[in-house]
């Protein structure tokens, strides 16, 4: 029953949004072809492989930076995963190069790819940014932490990349107004939400639409703008007038 309701949500959200504009997809691994999961948030191969096939079947160009509000998806990656750097020939194969957000502490850890890694794909076009220091919720933190979590991930990340670090992803999607004040004075351009939308060139906060198990009746929907609805539904949950 919750599925069917979803997916009226979808079908009325897509009538009403206008189509082909560029959004944000967002996963946070993908299951090696022949191996086993990393994390319960991985989507399985094949689902995911049909993703970007219907991507590019619904006229979508894949891009590693969106530079246009119509025709363009970005895919996006929490956590810094196994799955995605066992993948990399399929990647590589699709043309996906995705931007995926590291937490520092997560790095090198067991299910998590390592420094070298993560220079390997990047220099095959994969993109990564930032998802702070520890992975925790920065509504809880005060100015003192919060730059902790912002400042010092940037610094390690930019010294491990070799390249300027100016995005940043909010861990487990909760932010306030007091967090993207602190992360623009950190210096990061693009603040990545869990909030649903299409892509705001004008706007440095940036939408996201979690897609890792949406089975493809649904995901149809939602390259055309079917989660749109739900926006003030994830709001409410994710951000704070703080
Ligand atoms: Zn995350």
């Amino acid at each position: 029953m919750k599925h069917l309701i979803k997916s009226v949500i979808y079908f009325i959200g897509s009538l009403l949004s206008k189509s082909k504009r560029s959004k944000i997809l967002y996963y946070h691994d993908v299951t090696p072809e022949h191996g086993e999961a990393y994390t319960d948030m991985s989507t399985p191969f094949e689902l995911f492989a049909a993703h970007v096939a219907q991507v590019k079947r619904a006229g979508f160009e894949i891009v590693p930076r969106i530079e246009s509000v119509h025709g363009q998806v970005l895919i996006a990656f929490d956590d810094g995963f196994r799955g995605v750097y066992e993948n990399r020939a399929r990647f590589v194969e699709w043309g996906v190069k995705p931007t995926i957000f590291l937490a520092t502490t997560l790095v090198g850890k067991p299910g998590y790819m390592t420094a070298d890694e993560i220079r390997e794909l990047q220099e095959q076009g994969f993109v990564f940014q930032c998802h702070t220091v520890s992975h925790t919720n920065l509504q809880k933190f005060g100015a003192e932490e919060l730059r902790h979590q912002l400042v010092d991930s940037k610094r390690e990340l930019e010294q491990m990349l070799g390249r300027e670090v100016d995005e940043i992803c909010f861990p487990q999607g909760y932010y306030s107004d007091t967090v993207v004040e602190a992360c623009r004075k950190a210096g990061y351009k693009k603040m990545y939400t869990s909030v649903p939308g299409d892509y705001e060139p004008d706007s440095d906060l940036v939408c996201r639409n979690l897609c890792q198990f949406e089975p493809m009746s649904r995901f149809k929907l939602i390259l055309k703008g079917g989660m749109n609805l739900l926006r003030g539904h994830y709001l409410k949950r994710h951000y704070k007038n703080i």
